[in-house]
């Protein structure tokens, strides 16, 4: 089969991703073989391929935001069948038995395997995935469109929920517009929440209104009220600084990213009130399947750019030097 091949991370400008024919892998027990429809470009990959963030094996097939028809199963599989289209998330094995995955935070196991990154992902034909992690594609979703809401959405949704404002209501803050904020935005609206968008670019300030934002404008600008909580998608220290400002007393601040530039100066009356700040890493499988199903009732419609497989080098270096509004994905044929 054809994968995109990442031997020996180097600047994307060097295309260190190389497409190659290599044996096709064969579902062990408790295992499924997926032919892969789509696969997510990610902000991640970049840092994989780049070494940014060191790949856990080498050489490695890079991707873990999969959408694939399952071909075969492996020995004791339940609950997914031959044909059913599924979707693979960043979190691709959790061990289900360490203090972590015990308390219902398998996101945090110390042995967890992540897709693309430990294991083989779907920058590739075809891809095997554990069973128990794959997760059911609603309908309404095109392969393409059902990629970037394994990432980005799950992740952006985890924040949602660490928000606490699901069970409570009230008002949210979204700092930051791009994809992730997008896939968000429907399904906190849907909720009931009132949400406060908070972006430098005019053009995003219009859009959030579009898409049922309560308020929309700069980072710098005092919203019409103070914010129950609010989520952070943006990699910037000043803007985690800027959100708490608008925090009322009790509210929660929500860091999305898996980095972030230093919080420079943090008065302590910032905090003070009962003020928290929380951070999100990685997602549980409950994200990715409420996400999915949330979205799919939200009519959440991720904006997406593919790219061939062979071109997986040329998605990289757009997502590096000019991000396009929406997501990139991958397809394999
Ligand atoms: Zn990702
Ligand atoms: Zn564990």
């Amino acid at each position: 089969m054809l994968a995109a091949l990442l031997e020996k991370p180097a600047p994307v400008e060097e295309r260190p991703l190389k497409l190659a024919d290599v044996p096709e892998p064969e579902p062990g027990p408790g295992e499924v073989l997926l032919e892969v429809r789509a696969c997510g470009v990610c902000r991640t990959d970049l840092h994989i391929v780049e070494g940014e963030l060191p790949p856990a094996k080498l050489p490695v097939i890079p991707g873990h935001q999969v959408v694939g028809v399952v071909r075969e199963v492996g020995g004791g599989v339940e609950g997914v069948a031959r044909g059913e289209r599924v979707g693979v998330p960043w979190l691709y094995w959790s061990c289900g038995a360490c203090r972590f995955c015990r308390r219902g935070l398998e996101n945090l196991c110390e042995r967890a395997l992540f897709t693309g990154y430990s294991v083989d992902g779907g920058y590739a034909e075809l891809m095997v995935a554990k069973a128990g992690f794959v997760h059911p594609i609603p309908p309404s979703f095109s392969d393409f469109e059902a990629a970037p809401l394994l990432c980005g959405g799950a992740i952006g949704y985890r924040a949602l929920r660490l928000t606490g404002l699901l069970e409570s209501g009230g008002r949210l803050g979204l700092f930051g517009f791009g994809s992730s904020a997008h896939m968000v935005l429907p399904v906190a609206v849907r909720r009931g929440l009132e949400v406060y968008v908070f972006t430098e670019s005019e053009s995003k300030v219009e859009l959030a209104k579009a898409m049922g934002a309560a308020w929309a404008g700069p980072t710098r600008a005092a919203p019409p009220a103070k914010l129950d909580a609010a989520i952070v998608f943006a990699p910037a220290g000043w803007v985690a600084v800027e959100a708490l400002r608008k925090l009322e007393r009790g509210g929660r601040l929500v860091l999305a990213g898996i980095y972030m530039t230093p919080i420079e100066r943090l008065e302590y009356e910032l905090l003070w009130h009962e003020r928290e700040v929380k951070s999100v890493a990685n997602v549980t499988r409950r994200d990715v399947r409420e996400f999915l199903e949330e979205a799919a009732r939200a009519g959440v419609k991720p904006s997406v750019k593919v790219y061939k497989l062979e071109d997986a080098n040329e998605a990289l270096l757009e997502l590096k030097h000019r991000p396009p509004a929406g997501s990139i994905v991958l397809a394999p044929r």
